[in-house]
Protein backbone atom coordinates (compact mmCIF):
# COMPACT_ATOMS: atom_id res chain seq x y z
CA UNK A 1 0.00 0.00 0.00
CA UNK A 2 1.12 3.67 -0.79
CA UNK A 3 1.19 6.01 2.20
CA UNK A 4 1.98 8.56 0.44
CA UNK A 5 4.96 10.01 -2.00
CA UNK A 6 7.51 7.82 -2.66
CA UNK A 7 6.40 6.19 0.79
CA UNK A 8 4.87 2.29 0.51
CA UNK A 9 4.26 -0.23 3.78
CA UNK A 10 2.40 -3.37 4.42
CA UNK A 11 -0.26 -3.50 5.93
CA UNK A 12 -3.31 -5.61 7.02
CA UNK A 13 -6.82 -4.61 4.88
CA UNK A 14 -9.68 -6.50 4.48
CA UNK A 15 -10.27 -9.28 2.23
CA UNK A 16 -11.70 -8.65 -1.04
CA UNK A 17 -15.53 -9.98 -2.23
CA UNK A 18 -17.24 -10.62 -5.23
CA UNK A 19 -18.86 -7.93 -6.81
CA UNK A 20 -19.98 -9.18 -9.76
CA UNK A 21 -21.03 -12.81 -10.79
CA UNK A 22 -17.98 -12.63 -13.24
CA UNK A 23 -15.39 -11.93 -10.51
CA UNK A 24 -12.85 -14.69 -8.77
CA UNK A 25 -10.82 -14.52 -6.11
CA UNK A 26 -7.15 -15.37 -5.95
CA UNK A 27 -4.71 -16.01 -3.24
CA UNK A 28 -1.58 -14.68 -4.92
CA UNK A 29 1.73 -16.85 -4.94
CA UNK A 30 3.91 -14.19 -6.49
CA UNK A 31 3.43 -10.68 -7.76
CA UNK A 32 6.04 -8.16 -9.36
CA UNK A 33 6.67 -4.30 -9.64
CA UNK A 34 6.51 -2.73 -12.25
CA UNK A 35 8.08 0.09 -13.93
CA UNK A 36 4.53 1.80 -14.45
CA UNK A 37 4.15 1.73 -10.45
CA UNK A 38 6.47 3.99 -9.80
CA UNK A 39 4.44 6.75 -11.39
CA UNK A 40 1.85 6.42 -8.02
CA UNK A 41 5.36 6.00 -6.00
CA UNK A 42 7.13 8.98 -7.22
CA UNK A 43 3.65 11.10 -7.21
CA UNK A 44 3.42 11.79 -11.05
CA UNK A 45 -0.34 11.03 -10.47
CA UNK A 46 -1.08 13.02 -7.50
CA UNK A 47 -0.98 11.65 -3.99
CA UNK A 48 -1.09 7.87 -3.82
CA UNK A 49 -1.70 7.45 -0.58
CA UNK A 50 -4.06 4.38 0.17
CA UNK A 51 -3.92 3.12 -2.92
CA UNK A 52 -2.19 -0.37 -3.49
CA UNK A 53 -0.36 -0.81 -6.29
CA UNK A 54 -0.04 -4.23 -8.55
CA UNK A 55 -0.91 -6.04 -11.93
CA UNK A 56 1.64 -8.61 -12.44
CA UNK A 57 0.73 -11.02 -10.76
CA UNK A 58 -0.13 -14.86 -10.68
CA UNK A 59 -1.93 -17.38 -7.95
CA UNK A 60 -4.98 -19.62 -7.24
CA UNK A 61 -8.66 -19.46 -7.75
CA UNK A 62 -10.40 -19.52 -4.04
CA UNK A 63 -13.76 -18.29 -4.80
CA UNK A 64 -15.19 -17.55 -8.17
CA UNK A 65 -18.75 -15.75 -9.24
CA UNK A 66 -21.44 -17.64 -10.37
CA UNK A 67 -21.49 -16.66 -14.05
CA UNK A 68 -17.72 -17.89 -14.32
CA UNK A 69 -17.71 -20.32 -16.92
CA UNK A 70 -13.92 -21.52 -18.03
CA UNK A 71 -12.33 -21.42 -14.92
CA UNK A 72 -12.70 -22.88 -11.23
CA UNK A 73 -11.83 -22.77 -7.75
CA UNK A 74 -8.47 -24.65 -7.17
CA UNK A 75 -6.44 -23.31 -10.96
CA UNK A 76 -3.30 -21.74 -10.55
CA UNK A 77 -3.81 -18.98 -13.25
CA UNK A 78 -1.23 -15.74 -14.59
CA UNK A 79 -3.80 -12.86 -14.90
CA UNK A 80 -3.28 -10.01 -17.31
CA UNK A 81 -2.07 -6.71 -15.96
CA UNK A 82 -5.03 -4.93 -18.41
CA UNK A 83 -8.67 -5.70 -17.96
CA UNK A 84 -11.17 -5.49 -20.73
CA UNK A 85 -15.11 -6.15 -20.11
CA UNK A 86 -14.03 -9.63 -22.24
CA UNK A 87 -17.11 -9.27 -24.75
CA UNK A 88 -16.58 -6.04 -26.78
CA UNK A 89 -14.83 -6.78 -30.39
CA UNK A 90 -11.71 -5.64 -29.26
CA UNK A 91 -11.70 -7.92 -26.43
CA UNK A 92 -12.66 -10.41 -28.58
CA UNK A 93 -9.27 -10.26 -30.34
CA UNK A 94 -7.30 -10.25 -27.07
CA UNK A 95 -6.73 -6.72 -26.99
CA UNK A 96 -7.91 -5.51 -24.09
CA UNK A 97 -6.35 -2.32 -24.06
CA UNK A 98 -8.33 -1.64 -26.95
CA UNK A 99 -11.63 -2.28 -24.91
CA UNK A 100 -14.75 -0.39 -25.67
CA UNK A 101 -15.17 0.25 -21.89
CA UNK A 102 -11.45 1.29 -21.73
CA UNK A 103 -8.40 0.03 -20.72
CA UNK A 104 -8.03 -0.77 -16.52
CA UNK A 105 -5.32 -1.59 -14.72
CA UNK A 106 -5.67 -3.15 -11.33
CA UNK A 107 -4.53 -0.32 -8.92
CA UNK A 108 -4.39 2.23 -11.09
CA UNK A 109 -7.56 4.36 -9.46
CA UNK A 110 -8.24 7.17 -12.82
CA UNK A 111 -8.69 3.55 -14.23
CA UNK A 112 -10.14 0.96 -12.20
CA UNK A 113 -11.61 0.72 -8.50
CA UNK A 114 -10.09 -2.76 -8.39
CA UNK A 115 -7.56 -2.92 -6.39
CA UNK A 116 -3.68 -4.13 -7.18
CA UNK A 117 -2.49 -7.34 -6.54
CA UNK A 118 0.23 -6.44 -4.38
CA UNK A 119 -1.38 -8.46 -1.33
CA UNK A 120 -2.31 -12.23 0.13
CA UNK A 121 -5.65 -11.59 -1.91
CA UNK A 122 -7.51 -9.97 -4.98
CA UNK A 123 -10.16 -9.84 -6.69
CA UNK A 124 -10.33 -10.33 -10.31
CA UNK A 125 -12.72 -8.82 -12.64
CA UNK A 126 -13.92 -10.49 -16.30
CA UNK A 127 -12.31 -13.35 -15.19
CA UNK A 128 -12.75 -15.79 -17.89
CA UNK A 129 -11.37 -13.23 -20.24
CA UNK A 130 -8.43 -11.83 -17.66
CA UNK A 131 -7.46 -15.07 -16.16
CA UNK A 132 -4.90 -18.31 -17.94
CA UNK A 133 -4.33 -21.41 -16.64
CA UNK A 134 -0.11 -21.54 -16.05
CA UNK A 135 0.85 -24.45 -17.85
CA UNK A 136 3.23 -27.41 -16.15
CA UNK A 137 5.96 -26.24 -18.39
CA UNK A 138 6.05 -22.50 -17.18
CA UNK A 139 8.32 -21.34 -15.04
CA UNK A 140 6.84 -18.53 -12.36
CA UNK A 141 9.10 -16.02 -13.35
CA UNK A 142 8.24 -16.33 -16.71
CA UNK A 143 4.47 -16.41 -15.77
CA UNK A 144 4.77 -13.06 -13.84
CA UNK A 145 5.97 -11.65 -17.54
CA UNK A 146 3.22 -12.89 -19.16
CA UNK A 147 1.07 -10.80 -17.22
CA UNK A 148 2.45 -7.73 -18.68
CA UNK A 149 6.50 -7.08 -19.23
CA UNK A 150 6.49 -10.06 -21.58
CA UNK A 151 3.48 -8.94 -23.61
CA UNK A 152 4.64 -5.51 -23.52
CA UNK A 153 8.16 -6.40 -25.68
CA UNK A 154 6.77 -8.69 -27.75
CA UNK A 155 4.06 -6.24 -28.65
CA UNK A 156 7.18 -3.63 -29.15
CA UNK A 157 9.03 -6.10 -31.12
CA UNK A 158 6.07 -7.24 -33.42
CA UNK A 159 4.89 -3.86 -33.91
CA UNK A 160 8.42 -2.45 -34.83
CA UNK A 161 8.00 -5.49 -37.74
CA UNK A 162 11.15 -7.25 -36.63
CA UNK A 163 11.74 -10.04 -38.79
CA UNK A 164 14.78 -12.61 -39.79
CA UNK A 165 17.60 -10.73 -40.62
CA UNK A 166 16.95 -7.30 -39.50
CA UNK A 167 19.14 -5.26 -37.50
CA UNK A 168 17.17 -3.94 -34.22
CA UNK A 169 18.25 -1.39 -31.50
CA UNK A 170 16.11 -1.44 -28.23
CA UNK A 171 16.46 2.05 -26.34
CA UNK A 172 16.23 1.49 -22.35
CA UNK A 173 17.04 -1.63 -20.94
CA UNK A 174 14.56 -1.84 -17.62
CA UNK A 175 12.80 -4.91 -17.58
CA UNK A 176 10.48 -4.11 -20.33
CA UNK A 177 13.87 -3.30 -22.70
CA UNK A 178 15.23 -6.53 -21.86
CA UNK A 179 11.59 -8.06 -22.65
CA UNK A 180 11.31 -6.66 -25.87
CA UNK A 181 14.96 -7.11 -26.86
CA UNK A 182 14.58 -11.32 -26.11
CA UNK A 183 11.35 -10.88 -28.04
CA UNK A 184 13.31 -9.38 -31.11
CA UNK A 185 15.99 -11.49 -30.88
CA UNK A 186 13.27 -14.89 -31.23
CA UNK A 187 11.99 -13.26 -34.32
CA UNK A 188 15.08 -13.58 -35.89
CA UNK A 189 17.03 -9.89 -35.27
CA UNK A 190 20.65 -11.18 -35.14
CA UNK A 191 21.94 -7.84 -35.23
CA UNK A 192 21.20 -6.27 -31.84
CA UNK A 193 22.17 -2.98 -30.06
CA UNK A 194 20.79 -1.98 -26.70
CA UNK A 195 21.05 1.81 -25.30
CA UNK A 196 20.99 2.59 -21.40
CA UNK A 197 22.61 5.27 -19.33
CA UNK A 198 23.38 2.20 -16.66
CA UNK A 199 26.46 0.22 -16.90
CA UNK A 200 25.28 -2.63 -15.04
CA UNK A 201 22.35 -2.99 -17.66
CA UNK A 202 24.95 -2.70 -20.19
CA UNK A 203 26.66 -5.54 -18.26
CA UNK A 204 23.29 -7.76 -18.78
CA UNK A 205 22.80 -6.72 -22.43
CA UNK A 206 26.40 -7.54 -23.39
CA UNK A 207 26.00 -11.24 -21.29
CA UNK A 208 23.15 -12.01 -23.42
CA UNK A 209 24.58 -11.34 -26.38
CA UNK A 210 23.40 -7.98 -27.58
CA UNK A 211 25.80 -5.26 -28.28
CA UNK A 212 25.56 -2.47 -25.80
CA UNK A 213 25.90 1.18 -25.74
CA UNK A 214 25.78 4.13 -23.53
CA UNK A 215 23.47 7.02 -24.39
CA UNK A 216 25.57 9.44 -26.27
CA UNK A 217 25.20 10.95 -29.50
CA UNK A 218 28.74 9.40 -30.55
CA UNK A 219 27.39 5.78 -29.35
CA UNK A 220 24.32 6.66 -31.62
CA UNK A 221 26.20 7.89 -34.46
CA UNK A 222 28.24 4.18 -33.95
CA UNK A 223 25.29 2.29 -34.75
CA UNK A 224 24.50 4.19 -37.31
CA UNK A 225 27.61 3.32 -38.78
CA UNK A 226 27.54 -0.30 -37.93
CA UNK A 227 23.78 -0.89 -38.72
CA UNK A 228 24.82 0.42 -42.99
CA UNK A 229 22.60 3.51 -42.17
CA UNK A 230 20.23 3.25 -39.13
CA UNK A 231 18.89 -0.03 -38.18
CA UNK A 232 15.63 -1.27 -39.84
CA UNK A 233 13.93 -1.69 -36.33
CA UNK A 234 14.24 0.71 -32.92
CA UNK A 235 11.81 -0.40 -29.79
CA UNK A 236 11.90 2.32 -27.53
CA UNK A 237 10.97 1.44 -23.97
CA UNK A 238 11.96 4.59 -21.66
CA UNK A 239 9.44 7.06 -22.40
CA UNK A 240 11.80 9.91 -22.08
CA UNK A 241 12.49 12.92 -24.14
CA UNK A 242 16.08 11.79 -24.71
CA UNK A 243 15.49 8.02 -25.09
CA UNK A 244 12.84 9.20 -27.99
CA UNK A 245 15.63 11.50 -29.59
CA UNK A 246 18.05 7.93 -29.10
CA UNK A 247 15.19 6.65 -31.23
CA UNK A 248 15.30 8.69 -33.83
CA UNK A 249 18.72 9.05 -34.08
CA UNK A 250 19.65 5.40 -34.68
CA UNK A 251 16.53 4.66 -37.18
CA UNK A 252 17.13 3.86 -40.96
CA UNK A 253 15.32 5.83 -43.27
CA UNK A 254 12.88 3.41 -43.62
CA UNK A 255 12.70 2.10 -40.07
CA UNK A 256 9.69 1.43 -38.08
CA UNK A 257 10.21 3.01 -34.65
CA UNK A 258 7.65 0.99 -32.16
CA UNK A 259 6.82 2.69 -28.46
CA UNK A 260 5.46 0.81 -25.59
CA UNK A 261 6.49 3.35 -22.77
CA UNK A 262 4.59 5.56 -20.81
CA UNK A 263 5.52 8.67 -21.14
CA UNK A 264 7.08 10.76 -18.21
CA UNK A 265 7.41 13.48 -20.16
CA UNK A 266 6.49 15.71 -23.48
CA UNK A 267 8.50 14.36 -26.70
CA UNK A 268 10.79 16.63 -28.43
CA UNK A 269 12.13 14.33 -31.41
CA UNK A 270 10.97 14.26 -34.77
CA UNK A 271 12.19 12.28 -37.54
CA UNK A 272 14.59 14.25 -39.41
CA UNK A 273 13.85 15.95 -42.65
CA UNK A 274 15.90 13.62 -44.54
CA UNK A 275 14.09 10.71 -42.95
CA UNK A 276 10.58 12.27 -42.75
CA UNK A 277 8.95 10.87 -45.89
CA UNK A 278 9.16 6.84 -45.16
CA UNK A 279 9.91 6.48 -41.19
CA UNK A 280 6.97 4.76 -39.36
CA UNK A 281 6.34 5.36 -35.62
CA UNK A 282 3.92 3.56 -33.86
CA UNK A 283 2.70 3.62 -30.01
CA UNK A 284 0.98 1.39 -28.03
CA UNK A 285 0.24 -0.65 -24.65
CA UNK A 286 0.15 -3.96 -24.41
CA UNK A 287 -3.07 -6.52 -24.72
CA UNK A 288 -1.25 -9.54 -22.65
CA UNK A 289 -4.40 -12.08 -23.69
CA UNK A 290 -3.62 -11.21 -27.45
CA UNK A 291 0.14 -12.00 -27.06
CA UNK A 292 -0.27 -15.48 -24.57
CA UNK A 293 -0.91 -17.53 -27.47
CA UNK A 294 2.25 -16.88 -29.47
CA UNK A 295 4.10 -16.54 -26.72
CA UNK A 296 3.63 -20.08 -24.80
CA UNK A 297 4.60 -22.07 -27.06
CA UNK A 298 7.66 -19.91 -27.83
CA UNK A 299 9.11 -20.04 -23.99
CA UNK A 300 11.27 -23.10 -24.90
CA UNK A 301 13.73 -21.15 -27.18
CA UNK A 302 17.22 -20.05 -27.04
CA UNK A 303 16.10 -16.43 -26.98
CA UNK A 304 13.98 -16.30 -23.87
CA UNK A 305 15.68 -18.85 -22.03
CA UNK A 306 16.58 -16.68 -19.54
CA UNK A 307 13.66 -14.34 -18.68
CA UNK A 308 13.75 -15.24 -15.14
CA UNK A 309 16.63 -13.56 -14.49
CA UNK A 310 15.32 -10.10 -15.57
CA UNK A 311 14.53 -10.84 -11.32
CA UNK A 312 17.48 -9.31 -9.40
CA UNK A 313 15.66 -9.58 -6.00
CA UNK A 314 13.33 -11.68 -4.29
CA UNK A 315 11.40 -10.28 -1.34
CA UNK A 316 8.63 -11.39 1.19
CA UNK A 317 5.55 -8.99 0.59
CA UNK A 318 6.49 -7.58 4.14
CA UNK A 319 9.14 -5.97 2.99
CA UNK A 320 7.20 -3.85 0.23
CA UNK A 321 9.04 -0.09 2.17
CA UNK A 322 12.45 -1.19 1.06
CA UNK A 323 11.53 -3.35 -2.77
CA UNK A 324 9.95 0.28 -3.87
CA UNK A 325 12.83 2.61 -2.43
CA UNK A 326 15.52 0.34 -4.32
CA UNK A 327 13.53 0.00 -7.30
CA UNK A 328 12.80 3.45 -7.62
CA UNK A 329 16.20 5.20 -6.41
CA UNK A 330 18.45 2.22 -7.40
CA UNK A 331 18.33 1.16 -10.56
CA UNK A 332 21.75 0.17 -10.96
CA UNK A 333 21.42 -2.69 -8.60
CA UNK A 334 18.02 -4.01 -9.59
CA UNK A 335 16.32 -4.77 -12.46
CA UNK A 336 13.12 -5.81 -11.31
CA UNK A 337 11.79 -7.39 -7.87
CA UNK A 338 9.68 -10.14 -6.90
CA UNK A 339 7.28 -10.86 -4.26
CA UNK A 340 7.41 -13.94 -3.34
CA UNK A 341 4.18 -14.93 -0.81
CA UNK A 342 5.65 -18.60 -0.32
CA UNK A 343 8.65 -17.27 1.16
ZN1 LIG B 1 3.16 -3.00 -15.85
ZN1 LIG C 1 -13.98 -5.07 -24.02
Amino acid sequence: MFSGVRAAETVDVADPVLRSPTDVILSVERTAICGSDLHPYRGEWGDPGGQRPGHEFIGTIVEAGRDVRSRRRGERVLCSGAVGCGECPACAQGLSAACVSGMKVFGIPMMTDYPGGQAEYVAVPSADFSLLPIPEEVAPEAALLLTDNLATGWQAAQRAGVREGNSAVVVGFGPVGMCAAMSARELGAWDLFVIDPLGSRREFAASLGYRAFDATPEAEAEIVELTGGGADCVLETAGRDASMRSAVAVAHPSATISSVSVPSEPYSAEPSERRLPTQRFRSSVASPQRAWPQLIPRLGSPALARLAEIFSHRLPLARSAEAYALFSERPDECRKILFDLTL
